[in-house]
Formats: structure tokens, C-alpha cells, sequence
């Protein structure tokens, strides 16, 4: 028997990041869900994905990579339909390349003695670090770690390795400082301050995909509005911010007598929404701080918990653009070496004296001719949110002096122009990634995507579902994460209702 129109459930969806608009996209792409909104707290879609103007160039504050743009990887999928990719990104040579991470560009070492630093001196470092990074991938199931998290794993078999060193002092000190660069450069990757805040265990649980990362010629800002583009126009409310989300109800509207739902959704203006179902893709930074408020009834004591035990740290991006570039023509990336630093001793602690000794690397924007001379720096940590307090002038003024140092020119022209992301002060965000933390592990993850009601036995259907990044036991902290979380949301609803749909992989383009 046909269901009338009316009687079909509704459904919210809170947040238009990669997850909110992938799960609103195949939800409505399904006739079994004509009541569908989307709420957004800010003016845009695409969250975390956020391509922006520095000049006449497009640069991203946000995602960068399509890590491991491979037929297994979604957004690289949808990004190829949508035809947001260039032909070298989508060959199957491209897709085949094994990197097991980062892709090696062509690096510069600079110090902070103002010298270059030998690429054979660089490159037996680099591999000896990332043979014991690689060990640390290999505790998933042992039953117990003897150290709590990868940065103690990783210093105990420097401390090791050195006692071997044959290397005079002043080599092994440099050394020391160049893996202190890694270590700061992990921090980046892990969206975290510190290495020791990692959980050694369940590192390994973070899958890569083949294929060697790609961004988007156009910006990646195109893949979130391609994504809007395809759904009914009146679905998505921006300027919507959500301040809880009622659950376990019975609410009816006034216009509507009879029918009853168990969901109803307040936003910062007062306006309320009622619903059979809710998907909450909001950042886990934001539900570190809200969520005893923001969900009602509170949240049972294991998703509390694993909200709590979860990692969510700051990665930030500073642009800087020069008249004229300061690196060889050949390089695509800057690394700084501290000299006086190493690994195995305690980092100053002193923000406003140091911040910016945890910014480790520049990213050189390709290509020259399109981008000119820009170079996006990358910074984690503690020292990443002080710098968000900065103004521009004063994060110009310490870049400008770094630099001067890195090179040994006091003269260097400062850069013209500069820019930056501060994921750790937007209100909706509060950082920029997650991680599994010393104290949890990928249950946990788990944990927090379970939806509500918990308990299997309870009749009731699923009300409120979560979905985002750090929903996704083995690709957190990814586009494609994300996407693929707010994929499963929707599927969890249409294998609800119409089981024919749902497993339907291709969205509506
Ligand atoms: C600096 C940086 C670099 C990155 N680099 C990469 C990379 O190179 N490759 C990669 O794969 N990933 C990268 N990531 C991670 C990637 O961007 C995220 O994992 C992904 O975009 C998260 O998508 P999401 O939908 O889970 O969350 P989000 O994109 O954060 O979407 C959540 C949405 O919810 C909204 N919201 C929050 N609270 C409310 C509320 N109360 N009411 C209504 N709406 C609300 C937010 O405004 C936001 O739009 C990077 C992230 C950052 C910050």
C-alpha cells in the first residue's frame, strides 16, 4: 500500500559539513524521505572544507588532500563524477601509488642556525623515523602496551638508537633536532599537541588507501557545493544553530492534530523543529562542550565518556605570500630545524616567547605560475590556539623573523600579505580534528556512534543518529570519513523503512 506523503517520517539533519550533506544527499535521493532539513549554524556548506580568496587565488583553510584518492576512497569518487579532479589525479597510475601517507615532495631543510641542512644527514633521519612510526602501527592487538602513547614509544627507541650513534656530538645533536621536526610535523598529522597524547594501541586502527593525494584544481570547496546543489532547495536553513536536540518526546505541532514525534530540535533563535529522527554530524569539538546541554535527555555515561576520551586537537594554517621566493626553484616544501631542540628533552612551555617554534613546515603552493610565491605554514598544538589570539600583524611580524633566522638574511623583504585559519576559536568547530587519545580506543569511537535509544531490546526506532569524522573507527580526521559516516546514517534510516534503497551506493548527482 502506498504511504501518503504526510505520514512519511521526518527527518534533521544538524550540520551541512561532508557528513551532513552526504547523509541529507542519499536520504533524499530516497521517495521514502520527502521530509528532509538540513541545519547549518553558519552561512556555508561545506564545514570543514573551507576554500577561500588570498589574492586571486583559491587556498584552503581547511582540507587540503584527498588522502588516498583510490576507488575505495568516496570522496574521491563523487569529486570524479562531479568532474572536480585533473586528468593526472584520476589516472589509474595515480590511483595505484602506494605512499603509505604523506607523498614525499622535494624538501628543504632549513635550521634555525641559518644554515641548509644536508639532504644525506635528512634523509637517514627521515627513515629512521619513519621505520619507527611504522612500529607503532604494530600494537592493535597486542593485549598490553608497555607505554601509553606513540610519542613515549617512539623517544624510548631514540633514547635507544643513540646510545648506538658513532656520529661526533655535534652530528648527533642535529639529528636529535631534525627528529624533533617529525615529531612536530605528527603532531600536524594527528591533529594533536603532543605525540605523548596519542594512544599507542590503536594507532594502527587509521587505514590508508592507495593512490597518491590529490586536491582540487577548482578548490574543494566545489565537492560540498556540487553536494547542495543537488538538493531540494528549501531542505537546508543556514544560519541555524542548534542548541538541543530533545529526544525520547512525545511532540506534536499545533497545525498537525494526531501525530506525534519523539524529536524536537531548538535553534538559537527560538525556532523549533519536530521529527521522527535526527542525524547530529556536529565536530566532536563542539560536543566536548556542549554536549551535556545540547542533548536532553543527556547522553548515556559511555557516549558521555567517549566524547570526553576522544582527542580532538588543532592543526592550523598560516598563508604568507612573497614578492619574491627565498627557496630554490625545484622545492615544494620547507622544513625548520631547531637546533637547540631534541625529542628527548622537555619543550619550553613559555607560548608567547615560543609559539612559533611549532610551526615545522611550509607548504609551497603549486604551481608558481598560478599561485605566485605562497607558502602555507602548518602548526598543532597549544602553540597553533595561541597564535589564534594574535593579530595578523603580529603573526606577520614573528613569521618575518623566523624566516629572517631559517635563511641568515636580516634583511628579507617580510611576506606582503598573510592569512590564516583559527578552527580552535570557531564556535562551531573548536579545533580541527580527532584522534584516539591516551585512555581510549576505537570502541570508543564506536561508542559514540551508536544511536539513540542505546539498548538493542528497545522497541522504539532509532531517533537520534551521529554521524562526522570522528564517527569513523578507521578513517577519523578524513573528508572521506566523514562522508562515509554520514552514508551510514542514512543507510541505518532507510534500512528502517525501505530496505530495497538501501543499499544504493550512488547518490544523486
Ligand atoms: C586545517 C585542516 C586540514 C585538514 N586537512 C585534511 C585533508 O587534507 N584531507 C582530509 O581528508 N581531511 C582533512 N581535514 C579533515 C576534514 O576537513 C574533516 O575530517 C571533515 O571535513 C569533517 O567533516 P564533518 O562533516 O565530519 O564535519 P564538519 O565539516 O566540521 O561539519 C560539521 C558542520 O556542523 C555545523 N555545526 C556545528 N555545530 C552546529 C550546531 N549547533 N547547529 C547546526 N550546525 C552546526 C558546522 O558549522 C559544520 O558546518 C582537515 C581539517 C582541518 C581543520
Amino acid at each position: 500500500m502506498e504511504v501518503a506523503d504526510g505520514a512519511r517520517p521526518r527527518v534533521l539533519v544538524v550540520g551541512a559539513g561532508l557528513a551532513g550533506l552526504g547523509a541529507a544527499q542519499r536520504l533524499s535521493s530516497s521517495r521514502a524521505f520527502p521530509h528532509l532539513r538540513l541545519l547549518e549554524s553558519t552561512g556555508r556548506a561545506g564545514g570543514r572544507v573551507c576554500s577561500q580568496r588570498f589574492g586571486s587565488e583559491v587556498v584552503e583553510m581547511g582540507a587540503h588532500w584527498i588522502h588516498g584518492p583510490s576507488k575505495e576512497n568516496p570522496v574521491f569518487q563523487l569529486a570524479s563524477d562531479y568532474g572536480l579532479l585533473d586528468e593526472e589525479a584520476m589516472s589509474e597510475e595515480n590511483q595505484q601509488i602506494e605512499v603509505g601517507g604523506h607523498p614525499l615532495l622535494p624538501a628543504v631543510f632549513y635550521s634555525s642556525a641559518g644554515r641548509v641542512l644536508s639532504p644525506e644527514l635528512v634523509e637517514g633521519v627521515r627513515n629512521l623515523f619513519s621505520t619507527l612510526l611504522d612500529q607503532t602501527r604494530e600494537f592493535l592487538h597486542v593485549p598490553q602496551v608497555s607505554v601509553p602513547s606513540v610519542g613515549e614509544y617512539l623517544r624510548k627507541e631514540i633514547a635507544q638508537q643513540v646510545k648506538e650513534w658513532t656520529d661526533d656530538d655535534e652530528t648527533k645533536w642535529l639529528k636529535l633536532a631534525v627528529l624533533n621536526t617529525y615529531f612536530k610535523l605528527e603532531c600536524c598529522v594527528s591533529g594533536t599537541h603532543s605525540m605523548d597524547h596519542v594512544a599507542l594501541g590503536p594507532f594502527g586502527e587509521y587505514a590508508m588507501l592507495p593512490g597518491l593525494d590529490c586536491t582540487f584544481p577548482g578548490g574543494y570547496g566545489g565537492l560540498p557545493d556540487c553536494m547542495l546543489t543537488s538538493l531540494p532547495k528549501e531542505s537546508v536553513l543556514f544560519h541555524k544553530p542548534v542548541t538541543v536536540v530533545r529526544w525520547g518526546g512525545s511532540y506534536r505541532e499545533e497545525s498537525q492534530e494526531g501525530r506525534t514525534f519523539p524529536v524536537q530540535v531548538e535553534c538559537e533563535d527560538g525556532e523549533r523543529f519536530l521529527a521522527d529522527h535526527v542525524i547530529i554530524t556536529v565536530p566532536l569539538g563542539f560536543l566536548k562542550e556542549h554536549h551535556e546541554t545540547f542533548i536532553d535527555p543527556p547522553l548515556p555515561p559511555r557516549k558521555a565518556d567517549a566524547i570526553r576520551q576522544l582527542g580532538f586537537g588543532t592543526n592550523n594554517k598560516i598563508f604568507l605570500e612573497f614578492e619574491q621566493p627565498f627557496w630554490p626553484p625545484d622545492c615544494q616544501l620547507i622544513e625548520v630545524v631547531w637546533e637547540d631542540e631534541s625529542p628527548l628533552v622537555e619543550a619550553g612551555t613559555d607560548l608567547q616567547a615560543s609559539w612559533f617554534r611549532k610551526l615545522i613546515v611550509f607548504l609551497v603552493l603549486q604551481p608558481p605560475e598560478r599561485y605566485g610565491h605562497v607558502l602555507c605554514g602548518f602548526i598543532a598544538g597549544k602553540e597553533s590556539e595561541y597564535m589564534e589570539t594574535l593579530s595578523d600583524a603580529a603573526v606577520l611580524t614573528a613569521l618575518t623573523d623566523v624566516i629572517r633566522r631559517l635563511t641568515g638574511n636580516p634583511h628579507l623583504a617580510p611576506p606582503k600579505k598573510v592569512m590564516r585559519s583559527q578552527w580552535h576559536s570557531a564556535p562551531y568547530t573548536r579545533g580541527s580534528y580527532s584522534y584516539v587519545a591516551v585512555g581510549s580506543s576505537g570502541d570508543d569511537i564506536d561508542a559514540l556512534a551508536q544511536p539513540l535509544p542505546e539498548d538493542a531490546a528497545d522497541p522504539r526506532p532509532q531517533q537520534v543518529l551521529f554521524a562526522g569524522e570522528a564517527t569513523h573507527r578507521t578513517f577519523y580526521s578524513t573528508t572521506h570519513g566523514a562522508l562515509l559516516s554520514g552514508w551510514r546514517e542514512a543507510d541505518r534510516l532507510l534500512s528502517l523503512y525501505d530496505t530495497s534503497e538501501s543499499h544504493q551506493h550512488k547518490p544523486r548527482l
